[in-house]
């Protein structure tokens, strides 16, 4: 069985080891060592990354897992059983789980301490980390989770992890997400805070976790999702708000704190604007079926100011007045978006034979059919004059 380094120092980033087995896999090679910092996924935190070094060549770990005790750590290239090599974590990602991981238990210990909450599930993805509660919260009650969360960061209290029987754990007052299996069971203690059951790295002060920010939450089941992010994460996250926020208040020439209402007055003048473009598209529909003539053939329209809902109704209109196809064309020369309606003609049995004409792709209703065609007004032109 590897001997587990991160137990040891949690804050371990190089050590040495013997190879004691190396297997051709699907995704590489599964190289099992003496020894190893790496830590396999477990407990919602994802697997190490890292390097392993013999005789000066670098192979890259690309995943750690672990089977039947041992850490199997996934590599691109092959080792010889037998020899040592020198093992090296991606330390600043380690760094960053471990500050997540450390303040999603804070975060679980104070909820289950104020408000009976008990953490059912937890999940450490690339962007963020979420934790779901088996009950609902307040925005209030978050905001209090949150502050009290981040005054167990300030007070820089101590992580400790010990291993405990069955038997002692009957007297010990503990969370964990699920059942307990193993001879011994480690317990994850935060002074003052929390204990509970976890196989993960963890900080060994909660200063070291820098800050803890619930991004935001929602209904999950029967309780709440909290999305999450502590330590460089959460500054990353800090950064790029503010280069956002900043951006869009040089766009709207207002201040840092004033960009919510810019973008509301914003929204609105786009609203208004949408509108009145869509009445001006009405009354332009209005004013092309008032010109159009009864037909005993087709009628083809071109026009770049409509847009496909007001081009319906044109269609519509022209499709009462022709026996034929009623086709308004929208857009330029070769990139055309079409409106076909018919009272005559089966459009759905005839669109094969339009996309075939045309260079289209449309398709639809046996009354009305939409699409785009690749081809010339005067290729449209001669198509529909031909079916005259
Ligand atoms: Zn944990």
């Amino acid at each position: 069985m590897t001997e587990k380094l991160y137990f040891i120092d949690s804050h371990m980033k190089n050590f040495e080891a013997r190879v004691l087995s190396c297997t051709k896999a699907d995704r590489g090679y599964e190289i099992i060592l003496s020894r190893s910092a790496f830590f396999p996924e477990g407990g919602g935190q994802p697997g190490d990354i890292g390097r392993l070094e013999y005789c000066g060549a670098l192979i890259n770990v690309v995943d750690c897992f672990e089977r039947e005790g041992d850490t199997v750590h996934l590599c691109e290239s092959p080792l010889p059983v037998g020899e040592r090599v020198r093992g090296e974590i991606d330390y600043k990602l380690r760094f960053s789980r471990m500050q997540n991981h450390s303040g999603e238990h804070i975060v679980s210990g104070i909820a289950h301490t104020l408000f009976g909450c008990s953490n059912i599930g937890f999940h450490m993805g690339n962007e963020e980390v979420t934790l779901d509660f088996d009950k609902v919260l307040t925005g209030s009650e978050v905001e209090r989770l949150e502050l009290s969360a981040n005054e167990a960061v300030w007070k820089n209290v101590r992580f400790i992890s010990s291993f405990h029987t069955k038997e002692e754990l009957e007297n010990i007052n503990y969370r964990s997400k699920k059942e307990i299996s193993g001879t011994k069971v480690r317990l994850v203690t935060i002074e003052g805070y929390d204990v509970c059951a976890c196989c993960a790295p963890h900080v060994d002060f909660s200063g070291e976790i820098g800050i803890i920010k619930i991004l935001g939450f929602m209904k999950y089941k029967s309780g709440v999702r909290l999305r999450l992010l502590c330590g460089a994460d959460a500054l990353l996250h800090y950064r790029e708000s503010m280069e956002s926020i900043k951006n869009i208040s040089v766009l709207l020439s207002a201040k840092y704190c004033g960009v919510a209402g810019a973008v509301g007055e914003l929204y609105e003048e786009l609203k208004r604007e949408k509108e009145e473009k869509a009445a001006l598209r009405l009354a332009l529909a209005e004013k092309i079926i008032s010109s159009l003539k009864p037909q005993n053939g087709n009628i083809i329209i071109f026009d770049n100011m409509l847009d496909i809902k007001s081009a319906r109704v044109v269609v519509n209109a022209g499709a009462e007045l022709c026996e034929g196809i009623c086709a308004l064309f929208l857009g330029n020369e070769g990139k055309y978006t079409f409106v076909m309606a018919s009272k005559g003609v089966d459009l759905k049995q005839k669109a094969l034979e339009i996309n075939a004409a045309l260079s289209a792709k449309g398709g639809g209703s046996s009354t009305m059919i939409t699409g785009n065609a690749a081809c010339s007004r005067d290729k449209i032109t001669e198509y529909f004059n031909m079916q005259k």
